[in-house]
């Protein structure tokens, strides 16, 4: 039974979505989250119909004193979106659209994955960055920063957030723009999950029917990342490609000789013109022996869709992230070293170009700091048995210790550990003494602390 702190009955009476107690034949459903190293039981989790329940769970937890924890697609790697004899507001069933294609902007409501709000926009040929796995909540993806195929173009997720609805820690819902509540907007532009539960995102979208794309894989060697830097260097923002540590997926493309083989991939996703189609491809020939690639034309959406199917919920996930000034030789040389011993099918070293237009947004305008980084680097490893769970957290430690001399010794929160706690201010830059003020001033009892932390 739970315990008489968390007695559910006062949120049943003003919920309008679903309140679950361990009790519930739901609540095994309810409390999973993407990550499957974190296995917590939650002692309520709120499955919110609405602004209105969000109200209600933030002053039943506040009232109790009791841990909180956000959710929107539940991807945090960290494992913020669950807590043990807490109250989780799980965000899954707010997952409404509108988009405006005079304006071009969307409103998204705060649990929409990458696949709801890219299949909304692109009925109307629209889009704007997001993440890669189709899967991933626009909540905390929008709210760290947001790297994605378009950002060399368009910016960084939090790039595009024009405004957002914000429950607070007072449990008052607050809308916040350019010209209202502008500290909490800035704030929200990277800082996290630290300064309320966003109910709805309003993002800019820009035109992108189709795109050229698709992945390309080549062998494991220094050469194939040099010539990369180069390609991103010399090309114009509409191209962007992930470089990839991986092992060669078993895929019909790619000969079988290479499956499960230490190789380096491309994931291209080009939104320039046909006509340069060409162009592109020949880059991508140029950087090595193309082993197998499958690039053509496709909708939008579809280059967001291609990791989906590597990556089920349920796996186990240890990660931590780099930023680099540039793609330097001891970095290449890094992630080369590494990606001789990446331990499984599922585990993708993947190097993000932010570089473009992620450039011209100052950090007076948006609390993501790292605008002199050219790449932000996901590395670690994603296993299916939990027994493995020390031997990978090892692996990864070890990669990030090899790596750190050679990067910026920060890193995308959203790509860190709970263990990286400590590496906060360095993780939040130049941006971290305005945003403790900022929380200071909207949540200054750190009721949302289940995130990389701004203590107030
Ligand atoms: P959740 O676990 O639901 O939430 C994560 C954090 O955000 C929590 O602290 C939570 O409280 C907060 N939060 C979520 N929604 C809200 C909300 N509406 N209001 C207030 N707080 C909220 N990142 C990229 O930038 N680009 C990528 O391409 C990318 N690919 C990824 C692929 C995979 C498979 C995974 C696991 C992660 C990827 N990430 C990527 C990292 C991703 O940005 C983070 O995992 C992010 O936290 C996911 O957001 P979520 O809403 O799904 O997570």
């Amino acid at each position: 039974a739970p315990a008489p702190a968390a007695d559910p009955a006062p949120l049943r009476e003003a919920v309008h979505g679903e309140v679950i107690v361990p009790a519930d034949p739901g609540y095994d459903r309810a409390r999973r989250v993407y990550n499957a190293l974190h296995d917590r039981r939650p002692a309520v989790v709120v499955r919110a119909a609405d602004a209105g329940d969000v109200i209600a769970a933030v002053a039943f937890a506040r009232d109790r004193g009791l841990p909180l924890a956000v959710r929107g697609g539940a991807h945090s790697v960290a494992g913020w979106g669950t807590c043990d004899d807490g109250v989780v507001i799980d965000l899954e069933r707010m997952r409404g659209v509108r988009v405006d294609p005079v304006r071009r902007t969307a409103r998204a409501e705060g649990g929409c994955t990458w696949a709801d709000l890219n299949h909304a926009t692109h009925a109307f040929g629209l889009a704007t960055t997001g993440g890669v796995v189709s899967s991933t909540g626009i909540g905390g993806l929008t709210l760290g920063g947001g790297l994605g195929h378009l950002a060399r173009r368009s910016g960084l997720t939090c790039d595009n957030l024009v405004s957002a609805d914000v429950v607070t820690a007072d449990a008052t819902l607050l809308t916040c723009d350019a010209e209202h509540h502008p500290d909490l907007l800035w704030a929200l532009r990277g800082g996290g999950g630290n300064f309320g539960v966003v109910t709805s995102f309003e993002y800019r979208l820009h035109r992108v029917p189709d795109i050229l794309g698709g992945p390309a894989f080549y062998p494991l060697d220094t050469e194939v990342p040099r010539r990369y830097r180069e390609l991103i260097a010399g090309s114009p923002p509409e191209l962007n490609a992930l470089l990839l540590f991986a092992l060669g997926p078993p895929l019909p493309f790619l000969p079988e000789r290479w499956h499960g083989r230490p190789l380096i991939g491309v994931l291209t996703c080009f939104s320039g013109p046909p006509e340069e189609d060409e162009r592109v491809r020949a880059g991508l020939s140029s950087l090595g022996t193309v082993l197998g690639q499958h690039i053509g034309r496709m909708p939008y959406p579809v280059i967001n869709t291609l990791f989906d199917e590597l990556l089920p919920p349920g796996l186990c996930h240890y990660w931590k992230g780099a930023f680099n000034r540039e793609l330097n030789d001891g970095t290449i040389e890094t992630h080369v070293t590494f990606g001789q011993s990446i331990p499984s099918l599922e585990s993708t070293t993947v190097i993000f170009p932010i570089d473009g237009a992620c450039h011209r947004t100052t950090p007076e305008e948006s609390a993501f700091a790292h605008r002199d980084a050219a790449y932000s680097t996901a590395f670690g490893a994603s296993f299916r048995d939990p027994a493995d769970t020390e031997a990978n957290r090892e692996w990864t430690r070890a990669y990030d210790r090899a790596l750190r001399p050679h990067t910026m010794g920060a890193g995308y929160t959203n790509f860190m550990d709970a263990d990286d706690q400590h590496r906060a201010p360095a993780n939040y830059g130049t941006g971290f003494g305005r945003l403790r003020a900022v929380k200071r001033r909207y949540d200054p009892g750190n009721l949302f602390r289940l995130n990389h932390n701004i203590a107030p």
